[in-house]
């Protein structure tokens, strides 16, 4: 049987016994190390349908890989098949229609370095080696977030494979799924695999003007620093593009001056779209309002400024990332973040604040499955260390301080995010809210028997739909420290 399906599919198909195996299997968090029955990699869109025909056939866990740079680990499974699109890179630029079309095993790197030819590009991350697969359809917060919207906001078609094999074609136009477009906006790979994505494309660059600003965090200093940037962002243009991370220096690390090596800093990043000279206008005060620690800002290529932080997340580490939607970042919540930070147990961890604002904000026109467009900041928390041993501490950590923060959010999360989502459907409903119902009813019509369930799994057997938690109701004041 696998070597009919070898014999039918464009691409590959790689089991145990093969010398490729450990490579094929493996992925980006080194906390994962699983052993599927085989991967099928797919080059074409028949190859995923046959892949997925295989599966039924063999009822075979299913787990579906982009870039393969999921933190929850969903892109592989243990005795199951991984449906790998890795092959499928092409890409398709319409520079007059604004319009790039893309294969789903396409990374942000390549889906740049493509639109940038024409001095174009879609909202991605903030690191070139994840798949645009799995970011968009989770949702995807990038350096062009408050100027252009989400990942999502701008996927305007996508081709999907559904669980008993037809293909889809999810879109506005007539003939389209428009409800299917609807739920790839962050409603993650719930209702097939998606074998091509259409983006709609901005001016950018190709040179940008870009703040990497890392100031003192050491003391009181990084609660003065966030409450600054907090009232800079407040008046800030869609144009500029924020985000706060607040970490330790690492040692050895040259880029550094030796003397700050361990301190804590507290980094101002943004990314201005839009003229290099007012760029770095605007973003001046960041450089100036104290004196930085470090100051690496720049005009320069925005597909270098998309690769600025690919050597900090080596493949095969150890990673557990979580985050919440805060909708309040007044002084006493900038202090609990402040003190929350400085609990950390492995120093290549970091606590990110991505502010929410501009076309994130607003939201696509038609409507997108993301919520959490009201929150102030998207926490984001990002445990990362090196030993097994050393695992429950950094756990620990993101889920006590995602807790502690719970009083001060609309109860939604970046789903990419959310830890292994331990917290289960609970984690769906309170992010999802109003819109989770509607999620449930698609998930019923594309996969009704949950085939595709590795992913942020909406459950179509849900029968408890009508009694949604209100998103507002967990709106309560935090204690007082
Ligand atoms: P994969 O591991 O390949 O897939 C993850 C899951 O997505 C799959 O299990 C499946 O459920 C679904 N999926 C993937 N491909 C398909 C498909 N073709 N069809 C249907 N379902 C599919 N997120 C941000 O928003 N902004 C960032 O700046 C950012 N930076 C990151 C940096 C690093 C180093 C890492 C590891 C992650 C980052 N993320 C960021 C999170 C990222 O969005 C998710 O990890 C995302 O899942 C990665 O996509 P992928 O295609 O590489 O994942």
């Amino acid at each position: 049987e696998v070597a009919r399906l070898r014999a039918a599919l464009a691409g590959n198909v790689v089991t145990p016994t093969d010398p490729d195996y450990d490579r094929a299997r493996a992925v980006w968090n080194g906390m994962f190390d699983r052993r599927p029955a085989l991967i099928a990699a797919c080059a074409t869109t028949a190859d995923a349908v046959a892949a997925l025909a295989f599966a039924r056939r063999h009822e075979l866990t299913i787990a579906v890989r982009g870039g393969g740079h999921s933190v929850a680990g969903y892109s592989t499974c243990d005795g199951g098949i991984v449906v790998d699109l890795s092959p499928m890179k092409q890409i398709d630029v319409d520079p007059v229609g604004r319009v790039a079309s893309a294969g789903g095993g396409v990374t942000w790197g390549e889906l740049d370095a493509a639109t940038q030819a024409f001095g174009l590009a879609t909202p991605g991350g903030v690191f070139s080696r994840t798949g645009i697969a799995g970011l968009t359809l989770g949702g995807g917060y990038g350096w062009l977030r408050a100027t252009y919207g989400l990942a999502c906001d701008n996927l305007i078609g996508a081709e999907v494979v559904t669980a008993d094999g037809r293909v889809i074609v999810a879109g506005e136009q007539d003939g389209q799924d428009a409800d299917l477009l609807w739920g790839l906006r962050g409603g993650g790979g719930n209702f097939g695999v998606v074998t091509r994505f259409t983006f709609r494309l901005h001016p950018v660059g190709p040179n940008v003007s870009f703040a990497v600003v890392f100031h003192d965090g050491e003391g009181d200093a990084t609660g003065r620093v966030l409450r600054w940037f907090r009232d800079y962002c407040a008046d800030a243009p869609d144009a500029v593009n924020p985000i706060a991370v607040c970490g330790v220096v690492p040692d050895d690390m040259e880029m550094f001056p030796e003397a700050i090596w361990g301190k804590r800093y507290v980094m101002l990043g943004a990314l201005f779209v839009g003229p290099t000279d007012e760029g770095e206008r605007v973003l001046r005060p960041l450089r100036a309002f104290a004196q930085p620690l470090a100051d690496f800002s720049d005009v320069l290529p925005y597909v270098d400024a998309q690769k600025l932080w690919d050597a900090d997340y080596p493949d095969g580490m150890r990673y557990y990332w979580k985050s919440l939607n805060l909708v309040r970042l007044d002084d006493a919540v900038i202090e609990r973040i402040v003190a929350g930070a400085r609990r950390q147990p492995s120093p290549l961890s970091t606590t990110d604040l991505w502010f929410v604002g501009g076309a994130v904000r607003r939201g696509p026109a038609d409507g997108s499955a993301v919520r959490g467009r009201d929150a102030v900041v998207m926490l984001g928390l990002e445990a990362n260390w090196e030993e097994p041993a050393d695992d429950e501490p950094n756990m620990r950590w993101a889920r006590e301080f995602i807790a502690e923060m719970e009083p001060v959010s609309d109860g939604s999360r970046y789903l990419n995010f959310a830890g292994f989502l331990e917290e289960g459907d609970a984690a769906l409903r309170s992010t999802f809210g109003a819109h989770y119902a509607r999620l449930v009813e698609l998930k019923r019509r594309y996969d009704p028997t949950n085939r595709f369930r590795l992913n942020q799994n909406i459950d179509p057997s849900d029968q408890d739909i009508a009694s949604l938690p209100s998103a507002t109701a967990r709106l309560t004041t935090l204690a007082e420290p």
